[in-house]
This record gives C-alpha cells, structure tokens and sequence, in this order.
C-alpha cells in the first residue's frame, strides 16, 4: 500500500470510509444555479444570437424567445452534465485548488469515480482561469508598490508512482538519509517564474530563463492585471539585463535585501507554499503543472485579496461563458 499513500489525508480518508463526513451543498447549488441564470438573462442566445433569453426559478430549463432554444441553465458551461451538482463541482476545485488533498482523496468524499472528478476539475480550472482577469479588475482594490520578480530551479510535481520516504529508522538506517529518498521517476520538469505584486501573484511554468520566451510574459501579465506596472525588483540574474522597465537589483549572493531597501521576499515565499502544493500531484505533464502553476497563483491572489467563496464562483461563472461563445 505505501506506494498510494501521500503525505497528508490518510486519516481523513478513513473518515470518509467511516462515513463521517457527509456534504450538504444545496445553498451553493442554489447560488450557483441563480448567478448562471442572471448571466443567462444579459447574454445572447448560443444558437441565434440574440438577446432574447428568460429565465424562471422553478426551471432548470432556459427559454430563447426568438428561436424556442430551450437547454438547462447549465449548457455550455463546465457544470453541464457531470453528475455532480454545481456546488458539488466548485467543492472539488476548492479541495483541489486550496489544500493538499489530492483527487484520489477528493473523489471518495464525493461518492464519485476519479475520472469523473479528475475530469470536472480540469475543466473548472480552465474557466476559473478564464474568467479570472476581470473578476479581478473588478475587485477594486489599490495595486501599488514594485514588482517583484523571481525564477525558481528546475521543479517537478513529485513522482509518478510515487513511494514515499521509509522511516529508515525502523530499518537501523540512518533517519536523515532515508527520508528525503523518494523513487519512481519524477514528472516533467519545468522553471517556475512568478511576479507579485502587493495581493497579485503571478505563477507561470515556463522552459527555461530566457528573457523574453520565459521571463517577460509574467511580467507583463502582472502588468495586464495591475496597471501601471510599478518598479521591477529582481535577483542578479543575468537574463533580467534585457529588460526595458524601469528596475532594480538584489544581488544575492551578497546580502537578502540589498542597502537601498529592494527585495523578493514575495516571490520566495511563493516558490515556498507552492512546492508542497505540486508534490501532491505525483508526476504532471508539462501542460499539467503549467496548468496548476497558474491557478495556485490565482487562488493565492484572490486569497490575499481577501475574495470570498463569491469571488470563486464569479470567476467561474464568467470564465464559462468565455468558453462557450
Ligand atoms: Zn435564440
């Protein structure tokens, strides 16, 4: 067995199998349901285009008064037909995105398959990611202060087939060895890049530490999400040299924070909640820890923001239509 355990949520699995734990989300479901319903009615209609579209409270279905469309409030949208309710869905991505639970723990909470679950979270992602951008144009709050930006080393998200450490003690080795020994080959590697910036919190994965393939685009899209963009903070890295914005050094090899007061505490302390986070991922593709990179960023801004269980939905809500037309 210890090749399917991971670090944390063993007992709170078996509290699952006790069936302790039991979920009630139909006040989200219902919030869920009346915000794509308000989205429905300021929308044009996916199959004529117009502007036409009812919507009533005691029907799931929507009515187009133009073309006679009549789908579920749902159509089109990562809520549509997945065997799990809407707040169901947005429970799974919370799980996902904000603790350490991995899928293979989140689905049994849910009574529900891996894949099923496996698949709703990919695609909720994708929408949060989607609708992301606006809702935090639209959170209102004061962007200020320099930008700080970083690169950390190669990172994978743990290791496909993953065997935890043995307690090597019980083995006579010696405890310090033994425990970081992790085997089974790792995922796909890849340089985590990230600019933050007062609550925003950029997180890319990227090839490598080219300036403009790799490092540039984060920086410009904390730009796109914090206009103006502020004073750029950086290490010594070489690469930051091409940069065309006003900026600033810490060089660390010799001191943290250099004597002019610039630093990147920020994007350090980021690389250091995210690692934990990734490991539970046991061997992403590239495009799966590219994925997950970008939204751990996200749900951390919105964290730091201070957004609520609203702000998720909203996200969610306006990510799903951007797909959908
Ligand atoms: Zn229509």
């Amino acid at each position: 067995m210890s090749s399917t355990e991971s670090a944390f949520g063993r007992l709170f699995q078996q509290l699952i199998e006790l069936d302790v734990i039991k979920i009630d989300t139909e006040p989200l479901d219902a919030r869920i349901e009346r915000r794509l319903k308000q989205f429905w009615e300021n929308t044009s209609c996916p199959r004529c285009g117009h502007h036409s579209i009812v919507t009533w409270e005691t029907t799931d279905r929507i009515w187009c008064r133009d073309c006679d469309f009549k789908p579920t409030y749902t159509y089109g949208t990562p809520f549509h037909e997945k065997h799990l309710t809407c707040g169901e869905i947005l429970l799974a991505f919370t799980l996902y995105a904000d603790t350490l639970l991995s899928i293979n723990q989140i689905a049994p909470l849910l009574d529900r398959a891996y894949k099923t679950v496996h698949t709703v979270i990919r695609e909720v992602e994708a929408a949060v990611q989607r609708g992301f951008p606006a809702v935090w144009k639209h959170l209102n709050q004061i962007i200020d202060g320099p930008t700080q930006v970083d690169e950390s080393g190669r990172v994978c998200s743990g290791y496909k087939g993953q065997e935890p450490p043995r307690n090597s003690r019980s083995r006579g080795g010696s405890s310090r060895s033994g425990r970081s020994r992790w085997r089974g080959r790792h995922g796909d590697q890849l340089t985590l890049v990230a600019a933050c910036r007062d609550s925003l919190r950029v997180i890319r994965g990227h090839r490598g530490i080219d300036y403009q393939g790799d490092l540039e685009p984060v920086i410009q899209e904390a730009k796109d999400l914090s206009q103006p963009l502020g004073e750029v903070w950086t290490d010594g890295l070489q690469a930051y040299r091409e940069m065309d914005r006003t900026h600033r050094t810490v060089i660390h090899k010799e001191r943290y924070v250099s004597p002019d007061g610039v630093h990147i505490n920020q994007a350090e302390c980021l690389f250091s909640i995210i690692q934990p986070w990734l490991r539970k991922f046991r061997g992403l593709s590239k495009q799966g820890l590219e994925q997950a990179a970008h939204t751990f960023g996200i749900v951390r801004s919105l964290t730091l923001a201070g957004g609520s269980v609203e702000t998720a939905v909203e996200c969610l809500v306006i990510g799903s239509f951007r797909s959908s037309t």
